[in-house]
């Protein structure tokens, strides 16, 4: 059941009263001094001057008597957090990662802030969400947006992925752990400055992410909202986005050229292919550090190899 607290002024509680007289219920709890019950709401009133609207209702009546000191909100992301009206005006950490999916190649996770009176700057910059966005494109806007914006973005190598998968780090924890490292350093670089908020493009429930985090000894917590296809919510995730992806193709470009053949995106057969070609050329261990190796590409690849030398 949905439900809403607001604290009231006597001059507020005395309307109140007045208003909801006819709908007005008995109700003997402790430091209760008036209730009431409407078609689809229960509201309460206390001595403190809380006031608790309970019910589908509730928010409608909450707001008749000014639901501000509560944030409001308006939009819910599928599975993430409430969010705050305007969200897209405010100031805002935003945070993202990629990689995750791709066989080849590392996990990046960026955060950037984008403060209220850059948010035009940085639309006009190129960035919009980022899913629309070509890698080309992305890789052209990037660098401005670093120039122009507090950030921090981090590039786990293939190897040490590997190293801390086998150790039994999720690639959930492993995410949350960069994401929690690129908002410390861009909360560090702003001194002073504190942002409204800051948005995770989530992966992950609020628990399990925390969860992941338990151990570290700085944990990133304040003004935290965490929502799916975040970067169509504010351009500070969005430019994360970019920035992420810009330095997830960055890794890939030395890889490539590193082993000498370009390294395919994804997880498909192409990657299986190549991956084939990497053992046959440089020995499994190579693909600790060009691979995420526990992903079944690997056992593809070993078993496209057996195929290759035995016809
Ligand atoms: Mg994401």
């Amino acid at each position: 059941m949905s439900n809403e607290v607001i604290q009231a002024s006597p001059q507020t509680i005395a309307q109140i009263k007045k208003f909801y007289t006819k709908e007005a219920v008995t109700r003997n709890a402790p430091g209760v001094v008036f209730a009431a019950k409407t078609a689809n709401a229960s509201i309460t009133v206390y001595k403190s001057g809380k006031v608790l609207f309970q019910g589908a209702g509730s928010g409608i009546e909450a707001r008749r008597w000014g639901a501000t000191t509560t944030p409001s909100t308006s939009t819910k992301s599928s599975k993430g957090d409430l969010l705050p009206d305007h969200l897209g005006s405010l100031s805002v950490i935003g945070s993202d990662e990629t990689g995750t999916g791709d066989f080849f190649g590392p996990v990046t996770v960026a955060a950037c802030f984008v403060p209220a009176h850059q948010i035009e700057l940085v639309q006009e910059l190129g960035v919009k969400d980022s899913k629309q966005l070509t890698d080309d494109y992305m890789r052209k806007i990037a660098p401005d947006l670093q120039q122009t914006l507090i950030h921090s973005v981090l590039t786990l190598p293939n190897d040490k992925y590997n190293d801390i998968q086998e150790k039994g780090y999720s690639q959930g924890k492993i995410k949350a752990l960069l994401h929690n490292q690129a908002l410390k350093h861009v909360l560090r670089k702003m001194d002073n400055e504190k942002p409204d908020y800051i948005v995770i493009d989530q992966f992950a429930e609020r628990k399990t992410y925390y969860k992941y985090l338990q151990d570290e000894p700085i944990i990133i917590t304040e003004r935290v909202l965490l929502a799916t296809k975040a970067e169509g919510l504010h351009v500070a995730v969005a430019a994360a986005s970019i920035i992420a992806r810009v330095a997830f193709l960055e890794e890939m470009d030395r890889l490539s050229h590193q082993a000498g053949r370009t390294l395919p995106k994804g997880a498909g057969p192409k990657v299986d292919e190549i991956a084939a070609k990497m053992i046959m050329s440089y020995g499994e261990d190579a693909l600790r550090s060009f691979t995420k190796k526990h992903f079944a590409n690997t056992e593809k690849a070993k078993k496209l190899l057996n195929k290759l030398r035995n016809t």
